[in-house]
């Protein structure tokens, strides 16, 4: 027979995404001398290939988020790793090897898979923030807060993230505007009364954002509201603007073989090749491992993102040989 695209292609450890999860893993696992292979995705070098300025991976003071993936993907090719630009259309987790069928027609049969198939924040959808990310307008407190030190910023949302960045944003910015568009937050009630006693944070109710205001030489200077009710404009001046409005985690290909949980992050933390409970990448899928921002709701950096991509490739190839020695046994 005449190999095809279709025709399956062996590989011991599949990885799933590009972003510092993936690549890590890809370090790690080629060290391992696992030949691992390494399927990018629709957005080779995730999520930080869309932000400027990184000022938090250790070593480095300060980079463009799109320099320190490729050094990451040349980091992961140097040491062996074979890096494919496709995408995983379906994953089959049914039974070993595990089965995944890739855009371009091409079908990789893997003995353990890493998935780090990262999320996505969601945005307002308005051409304006568009146009002002990485220049104001930003999805992460953590990692743009710094940028905002001594200066106004604005928060948009209600839930627990809104709530958790406007608190955190508190203590680098001298005033923190919380923008919701109804009378009441959904955050848990603990977060609100922090929020609430905080005398930099204001609250602005029953308000959406219209549009983002600014300038090419300046960024942001502020944010055009309406009222939710009458429609009624205001505007006010801030040089930062945190969308808040959760994330997506991108578990569509697991989403009925693994176990999730807050929405969709994949639940991990099993037990594989003696390494269980909190510490472990392990999914409820013997031989599936998940790491980075598909099962982290709480973190969502590219360091800790890091750490677990290093993690689930030390457990896959504990799990590797875990297979390799029983196999070994029952021939003998
Ligand atoms: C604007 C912005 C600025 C940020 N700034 C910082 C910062 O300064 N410092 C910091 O530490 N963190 C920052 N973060 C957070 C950081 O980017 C994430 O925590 C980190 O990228 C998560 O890494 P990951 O590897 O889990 O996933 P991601 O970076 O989300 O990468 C996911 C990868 O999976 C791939 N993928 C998805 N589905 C499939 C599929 N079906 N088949 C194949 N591949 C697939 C995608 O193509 C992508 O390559 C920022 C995030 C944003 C959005």
């Amino acid at each position: 027979m005449p190999e095809t695209r279709a025709t399956p292609r062996p590989t011991r450890c599949l990885i799933i995404g590009s972003g510092p999860a993936g690549y890590t893993a890809a370090v790690y696992a080629a060290r391992a001398l696992l030949e691992p292979v390494l399927i990018q995705g629709i957005q080779p070098g995730g999520q930080l290939t869309i932000t400027t300025e990184v000022e938090n991976w250790p070593g480095i003071i300060e980079t463009q988020g799109p320099d320190l993936m490729v050094q990451m993907e040349a980091h992961a090719k140097a040491v062996g790793t074979q890096v494919i630009a496709d995408h995983v259309i379906s994953l089959d987790l049914s039974r070993r090897p595990f089965k995944a069928t890739c855009d371009s027609g091409a079908v990789w049969h893997a003995d353990a898979v890493i998935l780090a198939t990262g999320a996505q924040a969601r945005w307002l959808g308005l051409p304006s923030e568009e146009k002002y990310k990485g220049f104001g307008v930003s999805a992460c407190a953590t990692c743009d807060g710094f940028f905002f030190r001594g200066k106004e910023v604005i928060v948009i949302g209600g839930g627990n993230t809104a709530v958790e960045e406007a608190i955190y944003l508190t203590n680098l910015a001298t005033k923190v505007t919380l923008v919701h568009r109804r009378d009441a937050l959904r955050a848990d009630k603990i977060l609100q009364q922090r929020l609430f006693n905080n005398p930099k944070v204001e609250i602005v109710w029953d308000h959406l954002p219209d549009e983002i205001l600014g300038t090419p030489a300046d960024g942001v200077t502020g944010v055009r509201l309406k009222h939710a009710k009458t429609g009624e404009p205001r505007e006010i001046a801030a040089s930062g603007v945190f969308i808040a409005i959760g994330h997506t985690p991108a578990s569509e290909l697991v989403k009925d073989q693994l176990e999730t949980h807050m929405g969709g992050y994949v639940v991990t933390g099993g037990i594989s090749g003696g390494i269980s409970g909190g510490f472990s990448t392990a999914t409820s899928v013997p031989g599936v491992f998940a790491a980075g921002d598909v099962t982290d709701h709480v973190y969502r950096q590219a360091v800790t993102s890091a750490g677990m991509g290093c993690m689930a490739a030390l457990e896959a190839e504990k799990f590797l040989t875990e297979q390799a020695d029983a196999a070994a046994r029952a021939a003998e």
